[in-house]
């Protein structure tokens, strides 16, 4: 072999190496710290930096530190004990590190005054990979009960990027330039941990994308939109990629159409997701619109070969349901519960009082329903080898971290589905936290479980039929946008882990 082929050989993994750092693989962080290791904080860190060596700040190991490239995380309640870190903060990030501290550490080491700051949201000031997900003037919801620590605009020194201010003007994160590295700043403190609709779930979404495992395909939405709002955003991603057909479906109750978002040549195998069968479970439809952009954005992606693989996006099954915030259609009736299978014997979580207008109303027979109905004639007339349906849990009180397979689904329709899990589950671990109602503790967003519970008139179980079909649960049901990036971003992980486990061979 010659030296020239050497070279391109050593180049081509020196590269390979670069791309190879994909989300989810980020690893070696130090946590330099002065609280003790039971603070909440630290056991979510724990979770997000994946094990990171935890540090005291009285006993940091310098070498250790100095190895660990992931990120330099510092995080000190106490103000005099800034001065023990600043030397290796600024060594770490000269040599083309990342060191995230708390706001007070950094006021501390650039001799600048710290204000309490009246904060809801966060305002976006500049797009970087910090702020991925946002784009500038775009709020962050950012609940630290009323407030936080920032600093005063106009004491903004050299060299000092301000990436988020308060509505009042503060700065509140900071970006500063080191050598050939940066220190990212912020209050990482005064924020409750991340818990349902308790406004904090965005605490650590700086951190996780400063450290390079944060938002990768959420986008922001301003507001919930009207459904015919929504059939607009449709309408708009069609017209501006001729890649993506937008075709009516059918016509659902109070007259809304049910519309689907295609791509790839509808004769080949194709794969069928659907949301929002469950109108109050509206944020997912914002994650599968987001997904089908994405797609037709990157030709390149490698999630579906759209040459040989077609794929057919059903956003909003029940658009009235959508428009009107129920679980229920038009007509009263619990989608989800008028498919075929298991029909007869169904009554309901609350037997006794089971009927029309209960919450989860199976209809009058086996697809009464027009959006079942249209639901059936799609997968029927079309050539799908695999179909999702996706739903959450909208009080955050029940599960939004589980998945199940479809009765009639093909034989090894729960073995591809482990696969599909931990697609989904090493895509997006580390990135997100959450507490739901009934957890002790704030946890990981992964999919934990592959429920086989009775099976009910789901939709799913009455039209997988030799295909392989599922449905998942993952966090939706809040009453605004305030955080639709992540849950797009955690919608367009789960679509591409879906087309990427029944695509690939
Ligand atoms: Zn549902």
């Amino acid at each position: 072999m010659n030296m020239k082929r050497l070279l391109v050989i050593f180049i081509a993994v020196l590269f390979n190496g670069a791309l190879t750092a994909q989300p989810g693989s980020a690893k070696g962080y130090s946590l330099v710290t002065d609280l003790e290791d039971s603070s909440a904080t630290i056991r979510s860190l724990r979770i997000l930096l994946d094990n990171p060596d935890v540090f005291s700040v009285t006993s940091p190991d310098k070498n250790k530190i100095r190895k660990n490239r992931g990120g330099l995380i510092i995080l000190l309640e106490k103000k005099s004990n800034a001065v023990r870190v600043k030397k290796q903060a600024i060594q770490y990030a000269r040599s083309r590190g990342t060191v995230v501290m708390d706001i007070r550490t950094f006021a501390a080491l650039n001799s600048l005054p710290l204000h309490s700051v009246a904060i809801n949201n966060m305002i976006v000031k500049e797009e970087s990979p910090v702020t991925k997900g946002y784009k500038p003037g775009e709020p962050v919801r950012y609940n630290a009960q009323g407030k936080l620590f920032g600093l005063r605009s106009g004491t903004k020194p050299k060299g000092i990027t301000v990436l988020g201010e308060s509505e009042g003007g503060e700065m509140v994160l900071l970006e500063q330039r080191k050598g050939k590295g940066k220190v990212i700043a912020l209050d990482m403190l005064s924020m409750p941990e991340p818990q349902y609709a308790k406004d904090s779930e965005n605490k650590y979404l700086f951190l996780v994308n400063a450290i390079g495992n944060g938002v990768n395909y959420g986008e922001y939405y301003p507001r919930r939109y009207h459904y015919p709002e929504f059939v607009e955003l449709m309408e708009e991603v069609s017209k501006n990629h001729p890649a993506v057909i937008l075709k009516k479906e059918g016509e659902g109750t109070g007259n809304y159409g049910i519309f689907s978002l295609n791509m790839g040549n509808p004769e080949n195998p194709g794969i069928l997701i659907y949301a929002c069968a469950h109108g109050n479970e509206w944020e997912n439809a914002y994650g599968a619109v987001t997904f089908v952009k994405y797609l037709a954005k990157n030709p390149d992606q490698d999630m579906i070969d759209l040459k040989n693989y077609s794929l057919k996006i059903i956003p909003i099954l029940n658009p009235f349901g959508f428009e009107n915030m129920t679980r229920q259609n038009g007509n009263k009736v619990d989608l989800n519960r008028n498919g075929a299978y298991a029909w007869e014997e169904f009554k309901g979580v609350d037997p006794e009082n089971y009927k029309p207008g209960s919450y989860d109303w199976k209809g009058t027979s086996p697809f009464s329903e027009p959006e079942s109905r249209t639901l059936r004639e799609v997968v029927q007339t079309g050539n799908f080898i695999a179909l999702l349906d996706v739903h959450g849990n909208p009080s955050g009180t029940g599960y939004n971290k589980w998945m199940g397979v479809a009765k009639g689904s093909r034989p090894d329709a729960y073995e591809k589905g482990k696969l599909f899990k931990e697609a989904f589950n090493n895509n997006i671990g580390g990135r997100y936290i959450l507490h739901q109602k009934h957890e002790k503790l704030p946890k990981e967003f992964l999919i934990e479980t592959i429920m086989k519970k009775e099976p009910t008139p789901n939709l799913y179980h009455s039209l997988s039929d030799n295909r392989y079909g599922f449905i998942v649960e993952i966090l939706c049901g809040y009453s605004s946008t305030n955080f639709i990036v992540m849950q797009s971003d955690i919608m367009c992980e789960l679509c591409a882990a879906f087309c990427k486990t029944f695509t690939k061979q």
